[in-house]
């Protein structure tokens, strides 16, 4: 049986950043909002983040955040993957789908602030409620630290999150 692993950074909800500046499309200064949206563009060797603000009429405006350069052609990206953890990015969800694995593993890399197993798990993972998410932690389908906990249990870096999921 095939486990797919996972790395997950749990941060705290920030408040919504804004900038001033000129709307081309509304022709005035306004305030844009920080979607808290990523986007990543490829431009030649380069890969840049941008992050996506909106004005109060919902233009929107890519605020430059990073660069960084992209693998080279003669480097086969596989090589270059450091573990078989798949960091779950924040607002991605993921899906777990039966045909491919039974089994997964969430390692969480950092928890700044109090977050619940129930509420997390519904927040990454595509298509599961809290209240089915909590039926699968107290019949024993997730387990934390390989042990049988409660949906309300608090997660701490280094917790490892295990779901089996049964045909
Ligand atoms: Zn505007």
């Amino acid at each position: 049986m095939e486990t797919k692993q996972y790395s997950l950074k749990l941060l705290k909800k920030q408040e919504a950043d804004t900038v001033k500046k000129q709307c081309k499309m509304c022709g005035k200064v306004t305030i844009f909002t920080d979607t808290t949206i990523r986007r990543h563009n490829a431009n030649g060797k380069n890969i840049y983040q941008f992050a996506i603000y909106k004005c109060p009429k919902n233009h929107s405006w890519n605020k430059k955040l990073d660069s960084y350069k992209s693998f080279t052609n003669h480097v086969d990206p596989a090589t270059l993957v450091p573990s078989e953890f798949q960091a779950i990015e924040e607002g991605e969800k993921i899906s777990l789908s039966v045909a491919d694995h039974q089994s997964y593993e969430i390692n969480i890399a950092g928890a700044d602030g109090n977050f619940r197993l129930d509420r997390t798990l519904a927040d990454y993972i595509e298509g599961w409620s809290r209240t089915e998410i909590a039926q699968r932690i107290k019949c024993g389908s997730i387990l934390l630290n390989n042990c049988l906990t409660k949906p309300s249990q608090k997660l701490a870096v280094h917790d490892k999150i295990s779901i089996t999921i049964k045909k």
